[in-house]
């Protein structure tokens, strides 16, 4: 039986014109899985995950860092105008204006972070530079577009003529639009010699409410990196995410002896404890420790994530709480 929630954001997607992950086949997860000692493992939400794991893999065998390595994953989802809840093709804010989120955070515990950010392709690559140039960890709107300016990043428009005709659509259906999606890169990566790091980036629910910032360039909500423990990063409706920091919580599990899965499914266990849900509520975390083991999991059937392990890039079926 189709679930209801699928069968409504599926007749959403096609009536946008975007593309929604869960009909690409997929296997399912029999639990936390293990990569062979020394080989690099590479784990992402969503099926464009695929291709981010597949960037990033390239990057490490050409010599880049596990930073670069994850930088490079989710740029390719960035600047990928058939996805439309990442950089150019996101959906817009309930004004009209694409407005992108994103962290990131390497081995040394470093973190840098932009968040309602207009007109930059990459805000992954200025993430990158507010942690390695400036004292800072977050720079949100103006001020990170005037830098990200600075530094070199063009200023381009991001809002696709699909992106831009969805929401003329739904403005054309109800005054007051309300937020959908939730399709995330979150993108967590350990090179051979068992270093971490991570991206995550987004343009957030579509049709939010102009300012609104969701859960992915918080560090500890969006995306957690401990080198010590290993990574987290969510998918999913943002508010649920940073009320229970999300990420956070998945690495301190992990760092008290559970594994991947097992931490993941306990912080969606916060969720539904702590948190009131709605029938539209969707969460996914994914997971990796410092063993390489890796998993999903998530509120509601339906989220996937990609994971590159062991020399094959596959895409699984989370298991779900609810
Ligand atoms: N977590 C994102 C946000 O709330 C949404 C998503 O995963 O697409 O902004």
């Amino acid at each position: 039986m189709i679930d209801r929630r699928k069968f409504l954001l599926s007749s959403l997607a096609a009536s946008l014109g975007v593309t929604l992950p869960y009909n690409v086949k997929s296997s399912v997860a029999p639990g936390s899985l293990s990569a062979a000692p020394g080989s690099p493992v590479i784990i992402s939400t969503w099926d464009h995950g695929i291709p981010a794991n597949e960037a990033a893999y390239q990057s490490l065998l050409s010599g880049g860092s596990i930073l670069d390595a994850v930088e490079a994953g989710v740029r390719i989802s960035e600047a990928d105008p058939d996805i439309g809840s990442v950089g150019y093709g996101g959906l817009p804010d309930a004004d009209g204006n694409v407005t992108l989120d994103a962290c990131i955070m390497d081995p040394s515990g470093d973190a840098g972070s932009v968040a309602c950010i207009k007109e930059i392709m990459h805000p992954i690559s200025v993430a990158r530079k507010v942690m390695e140039k400036t004292p800072h960890v977050m720079l949100v709107g103006e001020g990170a577009q005037k830098f990200a300016e600075k530094e070199g990043f063009p200023r381009e428009n991001l809002l696709t003529p699909r992106a831009k005709k969805a929401w003329e659509k739904e403005k054309a259906l109800k005054n007051n639009l309300s937020p959908v999606g939730h399709d995330t890169i979150g993108l967590v990566g350990m090179d051979k010699s068992g270093d971490i790091a991570g991206a995550c980036t987004t343009s957030g629910l579509g049709f939010k409410m102009p300012g609104r910032v969701g859960d992915s360039p918080i560090i500890g909500a969006g995306l957690y990196v401990d080198n010590e423990v290993g990574g987290a990063a969510a998918t999913g409706w943002g508010e649920l995410v940073m009320k229970t920091l999300g990420s956070f919580l998945v690495v301190e599990l992990m760092r008290n002896g559970a594994g991947p899965e097992e931490a993941c499914r306990e912080a969606l266990e916060r969720i539904r404890r702590k948190v009131p849900l709605d029938s539209e509520h969707q969460v996914g975390y994914i997971a990796l420790n410092k063993s390489g083991n890796t998993a999903g999991y998530c509120l509601r059937e339906g989220f996937e994530y990609a994971l590159h392990s062991n020399g094959k890039n596959h895409l699984i079926k989370a298991p779900s709480l609810l």
